[in-house]
């Protein structure tokens, strides 16, 4: 067995994919002879800011013989990446032997490649030590996620799928062609087994990116041949080829439990605590509010591209307990999800008179309410009831705006009632 790790071939700018030069190198590896076992699209830490976009990196498990392999995938990427964009440094690890047992060293590279921060020399230091083969152009950041996807396998036990269709090659750079309502029909047919395909009430094919690459669309779901089926119902241009990756998208794996007083910026964390002021709403339609406990206050922000997320944020109130989900950065918590744990459901008002229904008049300090037309009084304020747009349960942003990594509230597994956005 071998395994061959990919990273950091494409350009924001220029287009490419590395799911693409893996589905190269998997053909190639076919066409000589080779097997493929299994391909694995793996999400790193979303706060890496060299990311082009979903800082993904890919591993190929196969029959192959490493030492070839090796030379099947340099050769691809020098052939294929695109090495003209500054920013793009490719990597390629290959580790000989099974994916299901590699160093312990190297499975928490790639947990740590998902919540936290490596450094260049950190991966090509631990993958030679473990006997790996590793090539770096351009600085070699890439084998950072490429050592992290190798690791991956026996590091993650949660996998959800991604069937991804690519385009002919010659179209790259134009519109693609898809009609949006079989799009709707075949993510409807297989919700919500395919999840994330799109975003009815933006209107949206979220599964149809809008990159300059060479993916035409992919659809993400927790069983393969569902995933496989939804895409095969899409009226759309030829699809020139396409491969079907085991994933960690919607896991939530990049979040981990914090307090309040110990976050950092560049992680993504679950925390707790009340709502301190009630949200307003800034320039631009960002939704900002504090979060408190233990008097450590934590800026909260819903931003513009959240949509109608930012209404349930809108809907909080000063003294409700919450958990939020996000990733901190310059100190702010960029809400993914959140629960609401205790809603404020009253509040201490000034008495109406029960007779003619005005508000009473102070009778003086510390004397309580009266009205004077009718000689109705009460001793103090009141306790009313507050009407809440909110339950109790998660809420969470919309298709359109979920990052690759985030779980649909549809998947399941959460600790209160949930209400998913689709
Ligand atoms: P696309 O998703 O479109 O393929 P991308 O968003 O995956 O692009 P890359 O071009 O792969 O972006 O760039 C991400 C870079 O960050 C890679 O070089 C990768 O090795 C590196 N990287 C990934 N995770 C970490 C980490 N935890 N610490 C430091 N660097 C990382």
């Amino acid at each position: 067995m071998t395994v061959i790790g990919l990273d950091d071939t494409d350009s924001r700018t220029l287009g490419m994919c590395t799911t693409y030069l893996a589905t190269l190198v998997a053909e190639a590896i076919e066409a000589h002879g080779g097997r493929i076992e299994r391909m694995l699209l793996i999400r790193l830490n979303p706060a890496v800011e060299h990311k082009t976009r979903g800082n993904a990196a890919l591993a190929i498990h196969t029959d192959f013989p490493a030492g070839q392999a090796f030379d099947l995938a340099r050769a691809e990427l020098e052939r294929w990446a695109v090495i003209d964009d500054e920013r793009t440094s490719p990597g390629v690890v290959v580790a000989p032997g099974s994916a299901d047992t590699v160093p312990t060293n190297v499975t928490q590279f790639a947990r740590d490649a998902v919540r936290d921060f490596h450094t260049t020399d950190d991966a090509v230091e631990t993958a030679s030590r473990s006997g790996f083969l590793t090539q770096g152009w351009h600085g070699g950041r890439g084998q950072i996620g490429a050592l992290a996807a190798i690791g991956a396998w026996a590091a993650f036990d949660t996998w959800t799928y991604e069937h991804i269709s690519y385009r002919e090659f010659h179209r790259c750079g134009t519109p693609r062609e898809v009609d949006i309502d079989s799009v709707f029909e075949s993510a409807d047919a297989g919700y919500p087994t395919a999840w994330d395909t799109v975003d009815h009430g933006e209107g949206e094919a979220v599964c149809v990116p809008n990159a300059p690459g060479p993916i035409l669309h992919g659809i993400r779901g927790d069983d393969p041949d569902v995933v496989r089926d939804v895409a095969e119902h899409i009226d759309a241009e030829p699809v020139d080829r396409e491969a079907t990756f085991l994933t960690n998208q919607g896991t939530d794996m990049h979040l981990q439990p914090g307090d309040i007083a110990d976050l950092r910026d560049g992680h993504a964390y679950r925390v707790t605590g009340s709502v301190e002021s009630d949200p307003e709403t800034r320039r631009g339609g960002h939704v900002f509010f504090t979060l408190s406990d233990d008097d450590t206050n934590l800026p909260v922000a819903a931003f513009e591209p959240t949509k109608r997320f930012r209404n349930r944020v809108r809907s909080l109130r000063s003294g409700d307990e919450l958990t939020v989900c996000g990733e901190v950065t310059d100190g702010t918590l960029k809400l993914e999800k959140f629960a609401v744990r205790d809603l404020v459901e009253s509040e201490e008002t000034t008495p109406t008179c029960p007779e003619c229904g005005r508000t009473m008049k102070s009778a003086g300090r510390n004397q309580g309410y009266r009205c004077r037309d009718c000689g109705t009084s009460e001793p103090g304020k009141v306790e009313t009831e507050i009407e809440r747009d909110l339950e109790l349960g998660w809420y969470e942003v919309p298709p359109c705006a979920r990052r690759h990594i985030a779980k649909p509230l549809v998947r399941g597994g959460f600790d209160a009632a949930t209400h998913p956005e689709r």
